[in-house]
């Protein structure tokens, strides 16, 4: 079959792979001159099944009250007339019951899972390289609120298949020497042995190049304008140059920009842009740079190593489309990397990059056909793209192709 798909971020490129590799011919459609370059671009690095849990949960919605207002805050909504803003809030509030978090958790836990195994799978056969390093991630406490909320959220994820340990605060200087050095103490945290890290846009592009080298056309600089129905089918996509391309299927994966091009179809997606910051910085020196991937819970907070550079990412800010770098935010990164890794990195600039995930309420994302039989969505990653990208590209292969697919579809339908 002839698959157009939109987009090439790591989702829309992992999808182009599979699909590729199931015998489609396949033609991948991207504004930016390369894969990878939004919101894949500068992320956090991790491949964290550890990090299932969403941003909805019922411990959120005291601190986001707290947080209001606060230019520095871990998760800032900002209050914009924008009805799209307000009704995902909604929805969000509504994922917060211990209900609704646990399957949500046990949701991106079974993705993630059979994701990692996907992307080890991939990177064996393809001998791709892209900083990776595979040496768990530790989740760190410095408040002991917060690490005791871990506790039973480590227990569930054992439950579902994902190892992660809980460590005392010793255990936790044994698996990362160079916390030792934090100015502030640890009270604790977990470990996940079988998570990885890595960056994410070398891995879009290199395997980019891998779909090119097997046929995938890429239409880079090509900006998407509208798909075309007719009755209960998409007969093609337009483009800005009032060009029109045809295919018997079509996989929608622009991210934050998902909803956008489909609200005209009559979708409503709930997939809303939640801006997030990093900063990358040169390690100084090689004794006192971390080597485990490690997560700043309380702060929102990853902080991955990538070859001679430590990326530092997180926080999450509900303000539209809008990509600005606030030197704020920007600045409450570098000083909690400056208290736990006081002396990692050089006296360089850092830098700052921001990138919107797309973000369903519950950050489970959407992976499958619509009720338009030749269009399939994969978009709605959220917190956890590059963690699910591999696995999502795969069983969007498989319900394109007609397969039976490796995980249940069922949480994911669009
Ligand atoms: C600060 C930060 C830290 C993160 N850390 C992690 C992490 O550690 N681990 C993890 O798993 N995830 C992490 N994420 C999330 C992850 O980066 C995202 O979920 C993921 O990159 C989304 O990929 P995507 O392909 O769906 O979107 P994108 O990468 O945004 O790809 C969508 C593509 O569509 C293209 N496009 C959009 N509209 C059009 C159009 N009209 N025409 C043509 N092309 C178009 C864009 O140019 C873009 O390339 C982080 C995100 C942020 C912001």
């Amino acid at each position: 079959m002839r698959v157009i798909v939109l987009g090439a971020g790591v989702v829309g490129t992992t999808a182009a792979w599979y699909l590729t590799e199931a015998g489609h011919e396949v033609t991948v459609i991207e504004r930016q001159p390369h894969a990878g370059l939004e919101t894949s671009f500068a992320n956090g690095g991790q491949i964290s099944v550890c990090h299932a849990e969403p941003w909805a949960n019922p411990g959120v919605l005291p601190h986001i009250l707290k947080w209001i207002g606060h230019e520095s805050s871990p998760l800032l909504w900002r209050m914009r007339p924008d009805l799209a803003q307000w009704a995902w809030g909604l929805r969000f509030i509504r994922e917060c019951t211990p209900s609704r978090t646990r399957a949500n958790i046990i949701a991106v836990l079974k993705l993630a899972l059979h994701s990692r195994d996907c992307l080890q799978a991939l990177r064996r056969q393809l001998g791709l390289e892209y900083d990776h390093l595979e040496r768990g991630i530790l989740h760190v406490y410095t408040d002991r609120r917060e690490f005791e909320h871990a506790i039973p959220q480590a227990a569930l994820m054992r439950e579902y298949g994902c190892e992660r340990v809980v460590k005392t605060a010793e255990a936790c200087l044994q698996i990362e020497p160079s916390l030792r050095h934090s100015r502030l103490p640890l009270v604790g945290g977990t470990y996940t042995a079988e998570d990885e890290s890595g960056d994410a846009c070398i891995f879009t592009q290199e395997l980019a190049a891998r779909c090119a080298a097997r046929g995938v056309i890429y239409r880079y600089g090509t900006v998407v304008e509208a798909l075309h129905a007719e009755g209960d089918q998409i007969s093609g996509v337009r483009l800005t140059s009032g060009e029109v391309l045809t295919a018997d299927r079509y996989v929608v994966a622009l991210g934050s920009y998902t909803p956008l091009l489909l609200k005209p179809l009559g979708f409503s997606l709930p997939i809303y842009p939640g801006k997030g910051y990093s900063a990358t910085l040169k390690l100084r020196d090689d004794a006192v740079a971390p080597t485990v991937s490690v997560t700043d819970d309380g702060h929102k907070l990853v902080f991955s190593r990538l070859g001679q550079r430590l990326r530092i990412a997180g926080t999450a800010e509900f303000n539209g489309y809008n990509t600005e770098l606030n030197p704020v935010r920007c600045e409450a990164i570098i000083k909690r990397t400056q208290v736990l890794f006081p002396h990692a990195t050089t006296d360089e600039p850092p830098e700052f990059w921001a990138g919107l995930r797309p973000v369903t309420p519950g950050n489970v994302p959407y992976v499958g056909q619509t009720r338009l039989s030749n269009l399939f969505i994969d978009s709605g990653h959220g917190t956890l793209g590059w963690t699910m990208a591999c696995g999502s590209g795969q069983l969007l292969a498989d319900l394109v192709s007609g397969h039976a697919p490796a995980v249940d579809p069922t949480p994911y339908q669009p």
